[in-house]
Parts: structure tokens; C-alpha cells; sequence
């Protein structure tokens, strides 16, 4: 069944923005690539393959649904990580599997524990410490609790890494805060190391936590923007331009997205477009429809406001976005036919519509948008 539009993911983009943060990192720190959210949008059959292919060999989900999703992708030498959500009915799979995952809290350890004994298995677990965050986490009252419960353990639990995630490190407003949840963050992890708690991957720091606090990056660093080809903030990227007195940006976008012409009107001067009074031909226009709307990740607030690429130009998108179909102006393009290829996002020719301006213009991250864009468009691996 044919899509109304199509991605293409770059696997030359993804594997120059694999280098660039290698690079960055030096030796000595591991990536896990973060491949939540179907791959930021990407796709995780097409992504996690790719990735491989340029060196990653960890990766990292939200939940215990997306790891069997993304399990069946994985190659034999790669680790999977659960940064969040275990549903207790996966744990066995989990343990099974030898997926490593977090743990939050007292309870939940006590459980895995209790499973893992049952099973006869290993679970091999990241102690979630809470800093400052306040959302997931063992807090300092806990801390006694972990440590007695990981010492009766037996080998029944291997702790591989002890954990925490940053308040927002992608914005020097919230600096402060950044800094005191790193301090604890090490406090806590001398502490847990006198009481004879060990790990071999102490991990806190995400993309923006990498770029903008390179102390942080110890012996992982969680990314998933940055690998997708984008900055986590602006600022972010001004930090590292001015650190490097570089201007240019290193990172290429992995994904382009395209849909075709798929009807041509001309519009007499004076008559409304679309639902409703939002837009009024103001000169004889002509328009092209194009069959992507909000229920296929293209969003409402684009309406008025978008642009896409049609015959290498830009064409404004006009009126509202409906559910299943937008409208550009090509008054200004010649020769525009049905069937011509309409770049949404990406480059034709010399244009280009790049996610992080589509997403300033629609004043919303690109996270955001990225991760919306429904799972039943399809998607090819290309050589860009
Ligand atoms: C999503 C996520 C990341 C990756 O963040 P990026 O900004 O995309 O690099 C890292 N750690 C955790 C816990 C996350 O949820």
C-alpha cells in the first residue's frame, strides 16, 4: 500500500553525524544511540541498521514496548537500553533477552530481584538516581534501601550503570540547576563506591549536556537529536560555534520528506482558498493541492505560514492545513504538473526547507515534530 508521502533517511548523514560526535567525544566515552519515538520519526528499522553499520553498538528506548519493537533489529554484538518504562508483564522478556534497563525506584528493584531469582536469570540494571529533576529516580532517603537490597542480591543483579538526566541542559537559563544536579550526581556515586556499589558506565549527559557541558560526558553520552542531523536548542549550536570559532554546521539532516502535486486549480482574483476566510486570493492565482495534512504529521500551525519545494522553488502554503491535504501557491512556478515531486522537508536543487527552521517557524522543537510523523509513512534508506 502506497503511502500519500515518503521519507528518505540519509545513511551518509547519519554516518557523518556519528564521526562528528565520536570525534567530539574522543576516547574513552561510548555512544548509545537514543532511538525512542520510532527513531525521532525516523523509522527504526531503517535507523537502527544504519547506525550499526557506522559504528553504534548502543542503543537506547524509553519503554519495554518499543525494546521488543526494536529488539528484532538489533544485531547480535549490540546492547538495548530501557531508560524508562518496564511493564512488570515484560520483565521476563527482558530478563530473557538480556536487555539492560533502569531502575527507578526501591519497589521496582525489589521485584526484579524477586523475578530474576525465579527465573534463574540476570538482570543487568542502570541504578536511576533522582538529582534535581524530580521526576524518576532513587532520592538520597533511598539510597540505603539500593544499597542493601544490590548486596543481597547475589549475582542475581548486575549493576552495569548508574544514571541521571539533566533538567534542561539544552539552555544556559537553567545553569544553575545543571551544575548542583552534577555535584550531587558525584556525590552520591562516591558514596554508593564507599559502600562497595560499583558500576562500570556511570552515564548523565545527553546531546546538549555533551556540547554544553563536556564534564558531564563520562563514560556515556545518551544522543538522539544531534545523531538525527539537529541542534537541541540554537544556543546550543552557538555554544559549540564560538567554543570551536567555527561557523559552519557540522551535522547533516538525515531525513527529507516528499509527497507529489496531485491536482492544479486556477483561482479567480477575490475568491477565498479552502475552508473558510483564511486566505483571499488577492490577483488570479493558481494552486497546487498536495495530499499530506495534520493526520499525516504535517502540522495545523503551518497553516499560512509553511512553504514547501515544488519544481526547485518555494511555494507558500495557503489556508489551513486540513487533515489530509495542504495547499501551495504556484503562481510564481512555471510548468508545475500532477505527479511533480513536492519536498516538504529537505532539498531540491539549491532550495532547501530544513527541520530547524520549519520547526522555528512553527515555534515549536523539533523533537516535536520529528517524532509525530506517523509510523505508516513509508521509508527507504538513501545514499544522500
Ligand atoms: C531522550 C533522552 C535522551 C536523548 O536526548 P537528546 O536531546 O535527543 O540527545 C537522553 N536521555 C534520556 C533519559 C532521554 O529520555
Amino acid at each position: 500500500m502506497a503511502s500519500t508521502s515518503y521519507i528518505h533517511i540519509g545513511s551518509k548523514a547519519l554516518g557523518n553525524n556519528v564521526q562528528f560526535l565520536q570525534e567530539l567525544l574522543g576516547t574513552g566515552t561510548r555512544i548509545s544511540a537514543v532511538v525512542k519515538g520510532n527513531a525521532y520519526g525516523h523509522g527504526v528499522s531503517v535507523v537502527l541498521p544504519a547506525l550499526e553499520k557506522s559504528g553504534i553498538d548502543h542503543f537506547s528506548v524509553y519503554s519495554s514496548a518499543e525494546a521488543r519493537e526494536t529488539y528484532h533489529y538489533l544485531s547480535a554484538g549490540s546492547t538495548l537500553m530501557i531508560m524508562g518504562f518496564v511493564d512488570p508483564t515484560d520483565l521476563d522478556w527482558i530478563l530473557d533477552h538480556r536487555v539492560e534497563f533502569y531502575v527507578s525506584g526501591p519497589s521496582q528493584l525489589k521485584e526484579v530481584i524477586h523475578r530474576a531469582r525465579r527465573l534463574d536469570r540476570q538482570a543487568i540494571v542502570h541504578l536511576e538516581l533522582e538529582t534535581g529533576m524530580y521526576r524518576t529516580g532513587f532520592t538520597v532517603a533511598d539510597l540505603k534501601t539500593a544499597v542493601s537490597l544490590l548486596c543481597s542480591s547475589g549475582d542475581r543483579v548486575i549493576l552495569r550503570g548508574i544514571t541521571s538526566h539533566f533538567a534542561g541542559a539544552e539552555s544556559i537559563a537553567n545553569y544553575t540547576r545543571i551544575k548542583k544536579q552534577f555535584t550531587l550526581f558525584n556525590r552520591l556515586v562516591r558514596s554508593l563506591k564507599q559502600e562497595g556499589i560499583t558500576a562500570e558506565l556511570r552515564h548523565i549527559a545527553s546531546s546538549a549536556a555533551a556540547i554544553n557541558y563536556p564534564e558531564t560526558r563520562l563514560d556515556l553520552v545518551r544522543s538522539g537529536i544531534l545523531i538525527y542531523g539537529y541542534w537541541p536548542t540554537r544556543e546550543t549550536f552557538m555554544n559549540y560555534a564560538q567554543r570551536k570559532k567555527e561557523r559552519h554546521d557540522p551535522l547533516k539532516r538525515a531525513l527529507s520528506w516528499h509527497s507529489k502535486v496531485m491536482h492544479i486549480k486556477e483561482v479567480p482574483e477575490g475568491e477565498f482558498i479552502g475552508y473558510g476566510l483564511s486566505f483571499q486570493a488577492q490577483i488570479p492565482m493558481k494552486i497546487a493541492v498536495v495530499p499530506v495534512g495534520y493526520c499525516n504529521g504535517y502540522s495545523r500551525s503551518l497553516s499560512n505560514n509553511g512553504h514547501v519545494i515544488i519544481r526547485e522553488m518555494r511555494a507558500p502554503v495557503i489556508g489551513l492545513v486540513n487533515m489530509n491535504m495542504i495547499i501551495c501557491d504556484i503562481t510564481e512556478i512555471p510548468g508545475v504538473g500532477t505527479g511533480d515531486e513536492v519536498t516538504l522537508i529537505g532539498r531540491q536543487g539549491s532550495s532547501v526547507i530544513s527541520f530547524s527552521s520549519f520547526a522555528e517557524m512553527n515555534n515549536s522543537l523539533n523533537y516535536e515534530i520529528l517524532a509525530r510523523l506517523p509510523e505508516n509513512i513509508d521509508r527507504q534508506l538513501t545514499q544522500f
